[in-house]
């Protein structure tokens, strides 16, 4: 048990297991985009520590990049997306796989997927660590899911709440 602020928090996903599932996301991925040269645009700030590790099981020629882009006040959507900052590197023609710590209702991957296209790139996939199915309002074609999860907060693993918990090297959940 984990108390973050006034919330206690209850261990849900472990480093063993995450590390295990990135080696399967890297190489399918590696695989994937062999010869393409991939953009991996990370979305801060929750996915630093997922695509830092991530990164390193990809084994194939690919560029890094980061947006910033955030809907989220403490612990329920605010329902309205905030400033997109950092979208400046070359998209047009590039394929690009955009790494999301988590899909909750879909708002912000889908406000982040618009502002991608507008730049005409090859192709875009999308990659998240975390999705709630059960809280999905703006669907979203996702190509690589780490894990399924129910409906219910998370922190840790570059998941915050109120700004805590990033720094957990795995995952719980609100108890
Ligand atoms: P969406 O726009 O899909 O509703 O929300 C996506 C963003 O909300 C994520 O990038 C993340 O920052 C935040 N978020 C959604 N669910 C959770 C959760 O269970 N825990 C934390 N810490 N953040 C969440």
């Amino acid at each position: 048990m984990m108390i973050i602020k006034d919330k206690e928090f209850v261990p849900f996903i472990s480093e063993e297991t995450i590390d295990q599932r990135l080696k399967t996301l890297g190489a399918q991925i590696s695989s994937d985009f062999q010869n393409e040269k991939p953009i991996l645009l990370g979305v801060l700030n929750g996915s630093f520590m997922f695509l830092s590790d991530l990164a390193k099981y990809i084994d194939i020629p690919a560029e890094f990049s980061f947006v910033k882009l955030s809907s989220y006040s403490g612990q329920s959507s605010t329902g309205k997306v905030k400033d997109l900052i950092g979208l400046d590197s070359d998209l047009k023609g590039r394929k690009i796989i955009v790494v999301e710590d988590i899909i909750d209702s879909g708002l912000s991957m889908n406000h982040l997927l618009e502002s991608i296209q507008s730049r005409e790139p090859l192709q875009v996939a999308v990659v998240t660590l975390l999705y709630k199915p059960d809280a999905i309002k703006y669907p979203v074609k996702i190509d690589y899911v780490g894990f399924e999860i129910p409906n219910k907060f998370v922190v840790g693993y570059g998941l915050d709440y109120d700004g805590f918990g990033r720094n957990i090297p795995s995952i719980y959940q609100l108890k």
